[in-house]
């Protein structure tokens, strides 16, 4: 049997600590069983040469294209051992990669073929691929499919891990910020593998002094609203001056929901350190704002909404500056 590289292990797929090895691992096999064809676009018969993947597929593929593609896949096709082995007549190279992954890799050097990522699996095992056969713009397609919204706003963590694991510094910043947009522990990835204990920590501690800086904001202001502490609500004979027992309690209930509308944000910024929490909470404001619009004075009312609304701004600000004066953990 003829090796190329370092001997792959047989049938067992690429586990994420398995992958730090980039090394080049090509070799023949002597025989496998349950074999079969991969379909179209790899069954051509005019095929020069193979591809097996570790689960036992066969990819009819071209040399030429492969060598133009890959120097790794060029210099295994130059090695007298790549001929030892044959199928119908057709030499065959067993490689480490899995179908599913070989199907992207293999399918990517085809003229006009985009790379279709479904999973954050797909997108580390092809990364990992295309580094190991030195495919560079598969390497790049992997690179920005891994901060495609899809990815970063449903799997942040697992962004991160894969980001942080192949040291793309940037990528591994911006997925450490969207996992503020949600529980650190709500979702679980299985790219956490990719990465150390350490680094893991390292980045729940990052979510944890987000969480306290963020939820801080809000609560720091409850007790004295400036616009509402009273002088401008005291000169609207409604919301303040009014002889009705409704009228007079306006301003102080305004008061009181602001408190809460806050407090409320202090809350869930503890747990997801994000400005959407605000901007993203029309319904729960509006329920705020809807007692500034019971006031039967429109100056009253337009000059209470507008307070309203830029208090609300200034929290988003304000906590956007709170998250980003914390250092996110990259260091390599
Ligand atoms: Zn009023």
């Amino acid at each position: 049997m003829a090796t190329l590289g370092k001997r792959q292990r047989e049938s067992t797929p690429e586990t994420p600590s398995d992958a730090r090895d980039n090394s080049t691992r090509l070799r023949i096999d002597k025989d496998s069983s349950e074999i079969v064809d991969a379909p179209h676009p790899f069954d051509n018969p005019k095929a020069d040469i193979i591809i097996r993947s570790s689960d036992g597929v066969d990819f009819r593929m071209f040399k030429i294209i492969l060598s133009l593609a890959s120097r790794i896949f060029r210099d295994a096709f130059e090695s007298p051992a790549s001929t030892e082995q044959s199928k119908d007549g057709v030499s065959y190279v067993v490689v480490g990669e899995d179908s599913r992954t070989l199907t992207i890799l293999l399918g990517s050097v085809f003229p006009g073929k985009t790379s279709n990522f479904e999973t954050l699996t797909d997108v580390r095992t092809v990364m990992e691929a295309s580094f190991k056969y030195e495919m560079e713009d598969l390497a790049e397609g992997a690179r920005k499919a891994l901060m495609e919204p899809r990815f970063l706003e449903k799997e942040p963590a697992g962004v991160f891990a894969i980001a942080y694991h192949s040291r793309l510094a940037e990528s591994a910043r911006t997925a450490a910020r969207y996992t503020l947009r949600q529980p650190i522990l709500a979702v679980f990835s299985p790219e956490l593998e990719c990465i150390s204990g350490a680094v893991y920590h390292r980045l729940l501690d990052y979510h944890q002094q987000c969480g306290s800086a963020a939820s801080a904001v809000p609560s720091k202001d409850k007790d004295a609203p400036p616009f509402l502490s009273g002088d401008e609500q005291l000169d609207c004979n409604f919301c303040a001056q009014g002889t009705g027992k409704k009228q007079k309690a306006n301003a102080a209930r305004l008061r009181t929901a602001w408190a809460d509308y806050l407090s409320a944000l202090s809350n869930e910024l503890e747990k997801r350190p994000y400005v959407g929490v605000i901007t993203g909470d029309e319904e729960t404001f509006s329920k705020v704002s809807a007692l500034a619009m019971q006031c039967n004075k429109s100056g009253c009312r337009n000059r209470t909404f507008n307070n309203l609304k830029h208090a609300r701004e200034e929290l988003v600000r304000s906590v956007e500056a709170a998250i980003s004066g914390i250092p996110i953990p990259v260091e390599f």
